[in-house]
């Protein structure tokens, strides 16, 4: 409680030195915020974008330029439109005005880069942000290169903010809004789907989660919160041309957002502030030191990003963080939030899965060949084989992962072959993966609270303001259940990362439970499990399938599938060679010449 404490207090000094500065500080320095400020809310949308949602952007300046020559343009044309006049120029149309175009812009502009891969999206960053910055350059309405000037202060209550020290409010609470939206988002069901981008695809999309629109969630987002520091701008300034919204600028964005710690919240802050007070710093002192003018802080700026990439790659904050006694906040579990709903149990023995003559070649290797298997409500059926039978790649054509080259599979009597695993989990079936995957910096409830993802509904407005928390109890309280069901209720608050990795197949079986399915495929389950942690898996499988789940199972260790499964195929070379009891497989002379390798 103590550390809890001690994190309110300093976030207390802090909000007061925010609220106080003006008061005594000097012109220079509230200016010099006026800029921090600025910066850190472009940067917070580089820590939602690129530092938790891993897609790097160059081009975040041409937002900022849009968000600023909107409203520039707005509030100094003479003659607007009829339907616009009513507002009479005011700056509060502009930022509206401005925050549509974004949307719109980035949209566009979104599901254009956005599905490029690798090195793709940064470079396409790249070349938007340099159209966008000729278009203001070149465009007579803008101003062309010498820009458009005379623009309004902003009035906020009939209170006109023309000195630095009174816009310096308005920027600060932009940004500690955002900074606290943008924390709530990130611990939300939608935070959740955003954190899972970078590195956990396959997996957020077969629990469920639309990858495609998170990405595009936090690219429109990131894109807002750069126009709103351009509107700022433009407003502070009361003058606009091309210069600040260059590539280079974009480049020093990214650069704030790295250094101060892209994976956190502050770290926007702090890397905006370290930026701008080293820049300005160096501006004035390198040229003295050297006796020389010239830009030698960029090439100071150069290696100082070389030395954090390479000592402290998460940037300043999390050393920080380090540095205060903080415990972080654990989430909390309450205990009389309402169960969420489930779907109709099928009537055991209705057959849920039916793969029909599946077939999926990769070049000229057939991994599965003409495969056939069934399974039914209330039953267990092992899929077992020699390694590179064709098991997995079995498991990546029924649950949608991949697409068979033919055949069919009917789940619940849909036909799901070629259908996105999003879709197919949405039908009630959920995996694990026989390489496990998850989030390893997340808790392990968080992990499986993306298992319920599709048993929620709140988006990113509710989120950002806390109006999800009924809900967001609820799929947290589901969480909690699947893993005390699955017995790791003690390692609840544990990073997944830091779980052995018996326990992390446990947790995935916990994820899966947490969609609520009526079939559960399990790729290896009991793979590194100790003897005891076996016979738990293999109780909690029992019961499951008691209560009328359908279970399909990949395993290799014989004694815990012969005292598991209701029936077993063999596969071999990706072909079904055997089907039947397990004690009729286990006699089976073409399992025997698999299994020993033709040992007579
Ligand atoms: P199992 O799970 O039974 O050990 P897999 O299904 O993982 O076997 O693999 C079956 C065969 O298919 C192996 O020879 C493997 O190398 C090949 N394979 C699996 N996935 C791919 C892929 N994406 N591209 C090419 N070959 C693959
Ligand atoms: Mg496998």
């Amino acid at each position: 409680m103590k550390a809890l404490f001690s994190a309110r207090l300093l976030l207390a000094v802090f909000l007061a030195a925010v609220a106080g500065g003006p008061f005594f500080l000097p012109e220079f320095t509230v200016t010099l915020l006026n800029y921090i400020g600025l910066y850190a809310l472009v940067a917070l949308g580089l820590v939602l974008l690129t530092g938790v949602g891993g897609l790097t952007s160059f081009g975040q300046a041409a937002f900022v330029g849009v968000g600023a020559y909107t409203s520039a343009v707005l509030s100094t044309s003479a003659e607007l439109p009829a339907w616009i006049g009513w507002a009479g120029g005011s700056p509060w149309l502009g930022l509206l005005a401005g925050l549509v175009i974004t949307a719109l812009v980035a949209v566009v502009l979104g599901s254009l880069t956005l599905k490029l891969s690798g090195h793709y999206l940064p470079l396409g960053t790249i070349a938007w942000g340099i159209s966008l910055y000729f278009l203001f350059g070149t465009m007579e309405t803008l101003g062309g290169h010498t820009g458009l000037t005379g623009i309004p202060p902003i009035s906020l209550l009939g209170w006109e903010l023309d000195e630095g020290r009174e816009i310096y409010y308005l920027i600060w609470l932009f940004l500690l809004a955002a900074m606290l939206t943008t924390r709530n988002l990130l611990d939300s069901r939608e935070g959740r789907a955003i954190r899972a981008l970078k590195g956990g695809m396959v997996m957020a999309e077969a629990m469920g989660v639309n990858t495609s629109r998170s990405r595009m969630v936090i690219f429109v987002i990131a894109a807002l919160l750069a126009c709103a520091s351009g509107w700022l701008y433009a407003h502070m300034q009361r003058f606009v041309n091309p210069t600040p919204f260059g590539l280079h600028i974009g480049i020093e964005y990214l650069f704030m957002a790295v250094v101060g710690g892209a994976g956190h919240v502050w770290g926007a802050l702090v890397g905006a502030g370290v930026i701008t007070v080293m820049k300005q710093w160096l501006q004035d002192l390198l040229p003295q030191l050297l006796g020389a003018s010239g830009n030698f802080e960029v090439i100071v700026f150069g290696l100082m990003m070389v030395l954090i990439l390479q000592r402290a790659r998460d940037g300043i904050w999390p050393l920080l963080a380090r540095l205060v006694p903080v415990q972080a906040a654990r989430k909390a579990i309450s205990a009389s939030a309402e169960p969420l709903a489930r779907r109709p149990m099928p009537a055991k023995g209705e057959l849920i899965l039916d793969a029909r003559d599946v077939t999926r070649k990769f070049g000229g290797l057939v991994a599965n060949n003409n495969m056939n298997l069934q399974v039914r409500a209330g039953e267990v059926l092992a899929l077992i084989g020699p390694n590179g039978a064709g098991k997995s790649t079995m498991f990546n054509q029924i649950s949608g992962v991949d697409t068979p080259s033919s055949g069919e599979v009917l789940f619940r009597g849909k036909s799901v072959a070629g259908h996105s695993s999003r879709e197919i989990a949405g039908l009630g079936m959920s995996r694990t993966f026989q390489h496990v995957r998850l989030l390893p910096k997340m808790t392990v409830l968080e992990n499986v609270a993306i298992g319920a993802h599709m048993r929620g509904s709140k988006s990113v407005l509710p989120a950002a303001w806390r109006l999800d928390r009924a809900e967001e109890a609820r799929l947290i309280a589901e969480a909690a259940r699947q893993i005390e069901r699955v017995g790791l209720a003690e390692h609840m608050f544990e990073e997944a990362g830091s779980l052995a990795l018996g326990q992390q197949r446990i947790l995935e079986i916990a994820r899966a439970l947490a969609s609520d399915p009526s079939l559960l495929l399990l790729d290896e389950p009991a793979a590194g499990l100790r003897h005891k942690e076996k016979q738990a898996l293999g109780a909690l499988l029992t019961r499951l399938k008691s209560e009328g789940m359908a279970i399909l199972l990949v395993e290799h260790d014989m004694d815990f599938v012969m005292g598991l499964a209701d029936r077993v195929v063999v596969m071999e070379f990706g072909e079904k060679i055997a089907e039947g009891l397990p004690e009729e497989v286990q006699k089976d002379p073409a399992v025997l010449e698999a299994y020993l390798g033709g040992v007579e």
